[in-house]
């Protein structure tokens, strides 16, 4: 009775004006929040349980009776994974009739998963967007440009829905050059640019030689940012970037950044997070459950991505949980003589040098001897390689004390090359930042298979 009193609120808030919509969320006690995401996992899991051959032939092979479980913790080792989606196809996880579908590659197989949805699954997430874009000052006199990628990929479809209810102004590039973006996109005078972390970034050293407009705000999603690209965007365009955490499995929408950029509100309403294998940090995988999807719904999805829960107050007031910012994928992480590192190692190595490009990849060998860790770069100017050589070995020496011991101890080489801008990714979405070619990584605070 309670929960479907809070699920009604939630749902009028939902359908008023967004101002007015954070404040009637705001009302409803935390513990009735509760109450009802428990509901709803419930309700997620009985109807996985009844028509998604996948969950009853895994739930029946466990012995697990999903009528006892309160808890997605109660479901002991049992996972999805996206090896199960690639492997099983969609088919057995549908529960509903879809009439949308999007498609996801990640960075570990060229085998796509495919997952599906409803339109009525996109407005509602749309809605919850228009009120975080709200959140961040976006108002129906703002002018909007995006570009993001439209083929197969979810969140244009997610971003058009939650624009439409804030009736701004829209248009689509999707992702084109971003030298042939600025000249078209300045025509329409945009004070709010939508795009991926990687090619804002390439955007903004275009804005930085031609001149940048005059913006409110620009919002990334669908890879992670060093922070020092962050703050050379931000520093180009002066206005924030502001990042979106999200998945194609989860219709995008896990949770996204506010003003003080200091890890991602969860979308608590639409999801049940858990981080099941955490290190002395709090640091694991997280772990999330669908809890409002009808037509896919996921139990207990492994993401790949490291990170922990946040449950403290965030200073901008919003009382929701945040998940702390990505430190990369778990398959990314490596054992090596370096030491054990993965994505943020090398982020916080290359920060504040400047004269590097936005994309950088770590290639882990072995020579017989010794692990190779060759660390490829980009920049413009690639006579200044012994000037990069030398300001890594610093910040390596100064930021990582034991990664700098262990190459003194001959522990392992390493090498810098330097590439021009924009060759490492190629055409490809997404870049491995961290390439294991020994065949022999292994992977810590990862949940065992
Ligand atoms: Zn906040």
């Amino acid at each position: 009775m309670l929960t479907s009193l809070v699920e009604l609120a939630e749902r009028l808030a939902l359908r008023t004006s967004p101002q007015r919509a954070i404040e009637l969320l705001g009302l409803i006690p935390t513990p009735a929040l509760e109450a009802m995401r428990r509901a709803r996992f419930r309700r997620t899991l009985r109807i996985a349980a009844e028509r998604s051959s996948f969950y009853r032939e895994e739930f029946r092979r466990r012995g697990i009776d999903v009528r006892r479980i309160d808890h997605p913790s109660q479901l002991g080792d049992f996972y999805t994974t996206g090896e199960d989606l690639r492997s099983h196809g969609a088919d057995p996880f549908l529960v509903y009739r879809a009439d949308t579908a999007f498609e996801t590659t990640g960075t570990t197989s060229p085998v796509p998963k495919r997952v599906f949805f409803s339109r009525r699954e996109i407005t509602d997430l749309g809605r919850l967007s228009a009120l975080w874009l709200h959140v961040l000052g976006l108002r129906p006199a703002d002018r909007v440009v995006s570009a993001f990628d439209c083929s197969f990929w979810v969140s244009p479809y997610v971003l058009r829905s939650g624009l439409d209810l804030l009736g701004c102004f829209h248009v689509e590039a999707g992702k084109i050059d971003a030298a042939e973006f600025y000249d078209r996109a300045k025509e329409y005078r945009p004070t709010v640019i939508f795009g991926e972390p990687s090619w804002v970034v390439r955007l903004s050293e275009i804005a930085k030689v031609r001149g940048p407009w005059r913006l409110k705000f620009l919002f990334a999603g669908g890879e992670n940012i060093s922070e020092s690209a962050r703050r050379s965007v931000e520093e180009t365009w002066g206005a924030p970037l502001y990042l979106n955490y999200g998945q194609t499995e989860s219709l995008g929408a896990l949770g996204a950044e506010c003003r003080i950029k200091n890890g991602y509100h969860r979308n608590d309403l639409y999801f049940f997070f858990e981080v099941p294998v955490a290190d002395a940090d709090g640091y694991g995988e997280v772990v999330y459950t669908t809890l409002s999807y009808r037509v896919m719904p996921l139990i207990r999805y492994r993401s790949s991505d490291l990170t922990r829960l946040v449950d403290d107050q965030c200073e901008c007031g919003i009382s929701t949980g945040r998940l702390a910012k990505i430190r990369g994928r778990c398959d990314e992480m490596v054992v090596c003589g370096m030491g054990n590192v993965g994505p943020w190692v090398f982020d916080e190595v290359l920060r504040g040098i400047t004269c590097l490009g936005g994309d950088w990849q770590v290639v882990i060998g072995h020579d017989g001897s010794r692990d190779g860790v060759v660390l490829h770069v980009e920049m413009e100017d690639e006579s200044g390689q012994r000037a990069v050589e030398t300001l890594i070995l610093t910040n390596l020496r100064e930021r990582f004390g034991d990664f700098w011991r262990n190459l003194e101890m001959h522990l392992y080489e390493l090498r810098v090359m330097v590439h021009p801008v924009g060759s490492l990714r190629g055409h490809g979405r997404k870049l491995r930042r961290v390439v294991d070619e020994r065949q022999m990584s292994t992977h810590p605070s990862v949940l065992p298979l």
